[in-house]
């Protein structure tokens, strides 16, 4: 009888599936492990949808482990976003671990291999022994340091740990096979001599593993299941092996590679983000044009959408590139459904109803969210004097225009039916106001409810109107171009384009701060800060795929 039935959906679960069922596993364990070296980004959103993923499936465990083994790169900063990002993505880790814990415990693997025979101190310097490691075609010279005695090596190694060593005078190496068709086993370095005080270990070390020795005895130590990492690390996993069955761990963590996240026009590289962050180029790790989670939790992106993103790309085997629009679309589609509605006039035109008095004004309800059925309403006062946008009423109607035109008439949303009356232009020539009448009882359920109009315009009344300022992203790389193959020439100087002079209704500053919007007919915005009295709304995403800035 099967252990499992549950149906794996990609190559990952198969092997887990067959793990449980074989009797190799009861439980599954599993851990994310970023380097706190910089902010997450979208492709980490992955790596955590896989490995959490996994957790919630089979009711397995995942451990929040932190790689920290590179003091030089790694801030308690980055500690705290990381924690942050992941919660708001919505995982929950079991436990939260350190690999700079276990620094005792890898320098006794290290001994142990040392006394096996497995590994010696070397006094060659980086150059030495990059040029000694041979090619693809060529093997690599044994280093003359290989055949140290064991106890000289203890003493050396000793010594390392003490300080004796200048940084960068002798490392530690596994002893190998120099003439591997895979360079990573050429006996690779392992230990070196580093100060630079560590986050959390201050500066009681002054030597520091190397990834391919402390990842696999992270893992092990932790008794992680399965280790899940990107293709890069597949040449890696002899390596891998190696140092778990010569530290002799038991039981074993398997490694298994997956083909890491790249999305089009999108940077993934903790290193060049950091880069945009130091050079200025955007206004920090959470720049809402940042691929960063806490980027795309700024610019109103909800953790549903990048999640079902996530799900959607799949698990596979062979790197390829994404599009963005397929976020785009994940996020549209989350917000169709969430997103309460409302009226923004980017380009406001000013009309005045003249058959309403002063003093007078309609209410009328609209619904929030038409998409759902439970929706609140809220309501809008039409008065005398509203905006409308400027592209809604045009002077020359090109072919095709269905919104208001001189001595036409149009709904507007959610209230009456008004009529063209009069154009008032400045000295220019160019519309400066309009002049109409609204149509009594032209409101929905209303006596003249039905006279045929072809468009509903959106509207604001004067009186109650909020400024605001609307804030569009672009993507911060241009299109890949042949023969630029450094990412700061492509850098879009144009991603970030701000529109002043906006109206909006005052349902807009209603809602929470950091409430998502769909302005009508434009795009959906985040309300996102106050500067100098005027709330500023980004955009998350355009309403439609081809939506280009009129
Ligand atoms: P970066 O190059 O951006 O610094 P990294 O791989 O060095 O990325 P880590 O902090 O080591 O960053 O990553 C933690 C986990 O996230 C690792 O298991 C790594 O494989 C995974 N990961 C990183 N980038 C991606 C990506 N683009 N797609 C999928 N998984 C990723
Ligand atoms: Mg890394």
């Amino acid at each position: 009888m099967s252990k499992t039935d549950i149906i794996p959906t990609n190559f990952i679960e198969n092997i887990i599936v067959d793990d449980l069922n074989s009797g190799k596993h009861d439980k599954i364990l599993t851990r994310f492990p970023p380097e706190p070296n910089g902010y997450l980004h979208i492709g980490h959103a992955k790596s955590l949808a896989i490995n959490f993923g996994i957790k919630n499936k089979f009711g397995g465990t995942c451990y929040l482990r932190y790689d920290d083994t590179n003091p030089e790169k790694e801030e308690q900063e980055y500690v705290d976003s990381i924690k942050e990002d992941i919660k708001w993505l919505g995982h929950v880790w079991d436990k939260e671990l350190y690999a700079s814990d276990y620094f005792e415990t890898m320098y006794q693997c290290a001994v142990l291999l040392i006394k096996k025979g497995l590994a010696f101190v070397c006094d060659y310097s980086d150059e030495e022994i990059s040029k000694t490691r041979g090619s693809f075609n060529e093997p690599g010279v044994e280093s003359k340091y290989r055949n140290r005695s064991v106890e000289e090596n203890l003493k050396l190694f000793e010594n390392m740990r003490k300080g004796l060593y200048e940084d960068g005078s002798r490392v530690l190496r596994a002893k190998i096979d120099m003439a591997s068709p895979n360079m990573n086993m050429r006996d690779p370095v392992i230990y070196r001599i580093l100060r630079s005080t560590h986050h959390r270990t201050k500066d009681k070390w002054v030597i520091y593993p190397m990834y391919d020795f402390a990842h696999p005895i992270e893992d092990a130590i932790e008794h992680i299941t399965h280790s899940i990492c990107t293709l890069e690390f597949e040449d890696h996993r002899p390596l891998y092996d190696w140092v778990v069955d010569n530290c002799e761990f038991d039981p074993k963590p398997r490694q298994i590679e997956f083909a890491r996240l790249n999305i089009k026009n999108t940077i993934m590289s903790k290193r060049f983000l950091k880069k945009l962050v130091d050079d200025g180029f955007v206004e920090g790790w959470d720049d809402p044009r940042m691929p960063t989670i806490s980027g795309m939790r700024n610019r109103g992106y909800p953790p549903e959408a990048i999640n079902e993103f996530c799900e959607r790309i799949g698990v596979a085997k062979a790197n390829s590139e994404v599009e963005p629009s397929l976020l785009e679309f994940c996020i549209r589609e989350n917000l169709n459904r969430t997103a309460d509605r409302a009226m923004v006039v980017e380009s406001p035109l000013l009309v005045t109803i003249e058959n309403i008095g002063e003093d007078e004004s309609f209410e009328f309800d609209i619904v929030d969210n038409p998409q759902d059925e439970n929706s609140k309403t809220h309501k809008v006062v039409l008065k005398r004097e509203i905006f409308i946008e400027s592209s809604d009423f045009a002077l020359v109607p090109p072919p095709k225009y269905h919104r208001l035109v001189e001595g036409g008439k149009t709904r507007l949303k959610g209230a009456y039916i008004i009529e063209h009356v009069k154009t008032i232009l400045d000295c220019d020539g160019n519309v400066e106001s309009l002049v109409c009448r609204y149509i009594p009882d032209s409101a929905s359920g209303g006596e003249n409810a039905r006279i045929k109009v072809k468009a509903t315009i959106q509207w604001v009344s004067k009186a109650d109107a909020v400024d605001v300022e609307l804030h569009n992203f672009e993507s911060l790389l241009t299109d890949e171009v042949e023969g630029v193959k450094n990412f700061t020439d492509r850098l879009n100087q144009n991603s970030r384009q701000i529109i002043k002079g906006a109206k909006g209704e005052p349902f807009v500053l209603e809602g929470e701060e950091n409430k998502r919007y769909q302005f009508m007919r434009s795009a959906y915005y985040k309300r996102a800060k106050k500067v100098d009295g005027v709330w500023q709304f980004y955009r998350i995403v355009s309403l439609k795929e081809s939506y280009s800035l009129m």
